[in-house]
């Protein structure tokens, strides 16, 4: 008897490896990490040359499949797809949530909603819609002429053999500029008709999803990384995808965010009860270490940017004395502290002083 059990669990596990391993394709662009049961995250290859840039996430609500965020290009979008298809099956994907609206989170909208047309519900929160149709259209122009000028300056330095500084050309340099000229065209190619689907179903504060296997809640915490983040949270796993809300290093604080309530929103994000996070940017997290890394360094700043404007520093002294301040304390939970933390304060000050 107990032969024959331990026979069987022998057989069950090797099974069960089996099964894992073929359920796991192989990708140039993501890494698969099945997170949870019927839960995955497609981690961005650093190697990718397909400028995919965001993180997805995907798992099935039902007999569904609701995805997170699509990508810079239609390419990524389409490889991201393919995966969600071998992985689960061919189960269609009904649910694509936008986390907010920048272009490497909805570029690849129209992709899902031209291989899914009868089936595709994007979702997201109101400000985003907004931000997609004020903001994200028209940038697209502004993305398709910088590749132009970028296609015809690598061509020039063909041409001549000289960098962009005028250095002569290296045989080794030489190949890295036909590379990147070559992955511009590609890109040029993928953006060319380009067209974002807007998201036809939107909220304002949450809006869950229930499949007979989990309960999915779409919530929104308050403004940030833009005024339109939403986290998606899987309360029966543990699971947090939050856009770039959070990253695995300081997330990028750019003309739209609002630093001033950051940290109360990731207060927020910081109650669920969370056991892995799948990021924006970078790996999986196996705590929620980093939410609180973040919100003490959002409220650190912007106590310490108020007090400079109180004391008339002008920007860019009060970004030399709030960096220095910081430093200590932050530095090194973030690994882009010193590329990075400059714009962080100059937002922080602008969104503070008016100015
Ligand atoms: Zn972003």
């Amino acid at each position: 008897m107990r032969k024959l059990l331990v026979f069987l669990i022998v057989l069950f596990s090797s099974l069960t490896i089996t099964q894992a391993q073929n359920k796991t394709p192989e990708s140039s662009i993501f890494t698969v990490q099945e997170v949870a049961p019927q839960i995955w995250a497609l981690i961005v290859k650093p190697t990718s040359n397909v400028p995919a840039i965001s993180n997805t996430a995907f798992f099935t609500v039902g007999d569904r499949v609701a995805i997170v965020d699509s990508h810079f290009t239609p390419a990524a979008a389409r490889e991201a797809a393919r995966l969600v298809k071998i992985v689960t099956g061919n189960k269609p994907i009904h649910y694509l949530i936008n986390t907010h609206w920048h272009p490497d989170h909805v570029q690849g909208n129209s992709t899902y909603s031209s291989l899914f047309p009868q089936a595709i519900n994007i979702i997201a929160h109101t400000n985003t819609r907004r931000d997609i149709q004020e903001k994200e259209i028209p940038s697209i122009k502004e993305t398709q002429e910088e590749l132009v000028k970028e296609i015809k300056e690598l061509q020039d330095q063909l041409k001549n053999g000289k960098d962009e500084k005028g250095v002569d050309l290296t045989a080794e340099k030489r190949q890295e500029v036909e590379k990147n000229l070559q992955q511009s065209k590609d890109l040029q190619v993928d953006l060319e008709n380009l067209e974002i689907t807007l998201p036809n179903v939107t909220f304002d504060k949450s809006l869950f999803l229930h499949g007979e296997n989990r309960e999915v809640q779409v919530l929104y915490f308050g403004r940030g990384h833009t005024e339109g983040d939403v986290v998606i949270f899987l309360p029966k796993e543990g699971i947090l995808i939050t856009g770039d809300l959070l990253t695995g290093a300081l997330p990028f604080v750019g003309q739209d965010a609002h630093p001033e309530d950051w940290g109360q929103t990731l207060e927020g994000v910081e109650k669920l009860n969370v056991s892995r996070i799948i990021p924006g940017h970078g790996q999986v997290q196996e705590s929620k270490e980093r939410v609180t890394f973040l919100k003490e360094f959002m409220f650190d700043m912007v106590k310490a940017v108020k007090e400079q404007i109180a004391a008339g520093k002008s920007k860019e002294d009060t970004i030399k004395i709030v960096k220095t301040a910081l430093a200590e304390k932050h530095a090194k939970k973030f690994s882009n502290f010193e590329r990075s933390s400059n714009s962080a304060i100059d937002r922080t000050y602008a969104r503070l002083s008016g100015k």
